[in-house]
């Protein structure tokens, strides 16, 4: 028997993206891959979690077998809370929501947030999967002028501001462009975001990840009343855990339990008891460490390797944290062609275009340095170098 299934509208414009398929292929071992986003597995505590996870089952089985709460454990609220706390942005552990990665937080935001037609201001270019979780509820994305640093908050207008249901931003080590939004520019953009009564909402997964010397305030410092933040453990910990967070002010916080309890019931018992017994000593300020050290000797090896061998019309900026360094090819270079003949020699990366709710850039390009073996960095960058600079001569 056939069964006749009619589509709903959402589900017929959600589409799997080109560039997804194609970047299948990254998963052969030959490849050299600068594409996965995902954090390196060398970092990743596995004797802590076993033993963390022991202790869960030997201390509280069936709390951590049984449902809870929608909000979340509460020991690991008033963790995250203490944590954003003693980082400058007083919080308090009742408007902290548990989440299953901080990629739910985005679909819930979207839920409680977006109307078809909601103005949501995003960043050029923005998070393809803040992007994808948004477009489910239809909204009409104006893209924020932003430059090499980020977001330029002189563009910041009233015209650009008004109406708009929140400010989407990664003020930290973007995804994808690994920039780092400076200190005045973090100042400006609160201010003029709370003057035009617009929510800011801060995606900051990679706000750890700095190489050296010190992290720059959170959006949410400078607002703790009215901001709205986002933090996860799969870049600190391991994303396999799905745990993430949401900070958000009433009445919003209750409107995202809501959806949240619409969603999933919760974000799994298991998973929040173990992460908390993994990090409850102070286990996080001696293992983000080791994770910023290795990420800065892997981004040192790809900065050099792309001195050596990409020409000088190519344009990138030396990351200061994070996973992702951002390369602007000259004009008329298209990026998606460029990935077809790279991975014909066993060497990916992820075009620019997707990233942009706008206009795309279809020159640009993201280069994911931390779990490609430190000695293929040089061969797999001279392949590519070789690919642009017969792009250009072309
Ligand atoms: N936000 C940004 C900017 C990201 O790069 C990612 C992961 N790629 C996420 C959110 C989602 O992370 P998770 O759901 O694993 O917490």
């Amino acid at each position: 028997m056939t069964t006749h299934i009619t589509l709903s509208k959402r589900a017929l414009a959600l589409t799997s993206s080109a560039i997804r398929e194609i970047l299948k292929v990254t998963e052969r071992p030959e490849v050299v891959s600068f594409a996965g986003g995902l954090p390196s597995p060398a970092t990743f505590p596995v004797e802590r979690m076993r033993e963390a996870s022991n202790r869960v089952l030997t201390d509280a089985p069936h709390a951590a077998l049984q449902y809870g709460p929608t909000e979340g454990f509460l020991p690991l609220r008033e963790w995250v809370a203490a944590h954003l706390t003693r980082n400058g942005a007083e919080v308090s552990p009742g408007r902290v929501l548990i989440t299953t990665g901080s990629q739910q937080g985005l679909d819930l935001l979207g839920k409680a947030l977006i109307d078809e037609g909601s103005k949501v201001l995003v960043e050029t270019p923005s998070y393809l999967g803040a992007l994808q979780a948004f477009s489910l509820f239809q909204p009409n994305f104006v893209p924020m002028a932003s430059d090499g640093q980020g977001i330029q908050t002189d563009a910041l207008d009233a015209d650009t501001l008004d109406g708009a249901r929140f400010m989407y931003c990664l003020p930290n080590f973007q995804n994808p462009t690994g920039r780092r939004l400076p200190l005045e520019r973090r100042k400006a953009l609160v201010e003029r975001a709370a003057g035009a009564g617009v929510p800011v909402v801060e995606d900051d997964p990679y706000g750890e990840l700095y190489y050296s010397g010190a992290p720059l305030p959170s959006l949410l410092s400078f607002n703790p009343e009215g901001g709205v933040y986002m933090g996860s453990f799969s870049k600190v910990l391991a994303p396999g855990l799905r745990l993430g967070y949401v900070v958000a002010p009433e009445p919003l916080f209750a409107k995202l339990v809501q959806a949240k309890q619409a969603s999933d019931l919760h974000t799994p018992s298991f998973s929040q008891r173990m992460v908390h017994a993994v990090i409850q000593d102070g286990f996080l300020d001696q293992h983000i460490p080791v994770i910023r050290d290795l990420y800065a000797r892997q981004c040192a090896l790809m900065m050099a390797a792309l001195e050596k061998h990409f020409p000088a019309e190519a344009k990138w900026d030396r990351p200061e944290g994070g996973m992702f360094i951002w390369v602007t090819l000259p004009e008329g270079i298209d990026t998606g062609e460029l990935l077809l003949k790279a991975i014909a020699q066993n060497v990916a990366f992820v075009p620019g275009a997707p990233f942009f709710a706008g206009n795309p850039m279809r020159n640009t390009l993201r280069l994911s340095f931390v779990t490609v073996p430190a000695e293929k960095i040089d061969a797999g960058m001279e392949v590519l170098g070789n690919l642009v600079k017969a792009e250009i001569a072309a």
